[in-house]
């Protein structure tokens, strides 16, 4: 069953699209959080971030930086929010790899529903020592 965003690519269903090249499409988010907030897809359904080749992985980043200067000068938005929900834990709910470009302004009143945690004594430096990179 393809996603929504596959049927979209292959234009069985309709989008407002912003930008299109051979390793990704640009379109406005359906639902957004502000007007404007937009969606950076990967041609290839890629379910999740690690399944993305580096170097497309770069080129979608560096397709969202032309979305947010985009956003930054016609909406005149004071900042955004680029991110990617990464697998169903993380609230992704279309599994075909994709960067939310979201306008934000001062005292939008918008916030993620993120609840903080403490590390206790010690804590984080083991934490550190496990997911040390090199
Ligand atoms: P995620 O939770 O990261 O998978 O985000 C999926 C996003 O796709 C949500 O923000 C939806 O509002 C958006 N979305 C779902 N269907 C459509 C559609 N047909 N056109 C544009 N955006 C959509």
């Amino acid at each position: 069953m393809p996603t929504v965003f596959e049927m979209i690519i292959n234009g069985d269903i309709p989008s407002t699209k912003l930008y299109e090249d051979q390793l990704c499409l640009v379109i406005l988010d359906i639902n957004p959080v502000e007007k404007g907030h937009a969606l950076v897809i990967a041609k290839k359904p890629y379910p999740v971030f690690t399944d993305c080749p580096d170097a497309e992985l770069a080129h979608l980043m560096s397709i969202a930086k032309k979305v947010d200067l985009k956003l930054r000068s016609v909406l005149k938005c004071d900042g955004t929010n680029i991110l990617i929900n990464n697998d169903e834990a993380s609230g992704q709910e279309i599994p075909h790899l994709h960067i939310h470009v979201i306008p934000r302004y001062k005292d939008d009143g918008q916030q993620f529903g993120f609840s903080k945690q403490k590390y206790e004594e010690g804590e984080i430096k083991e934490m550190g020592a496990k997911l040390c990179l090199n």
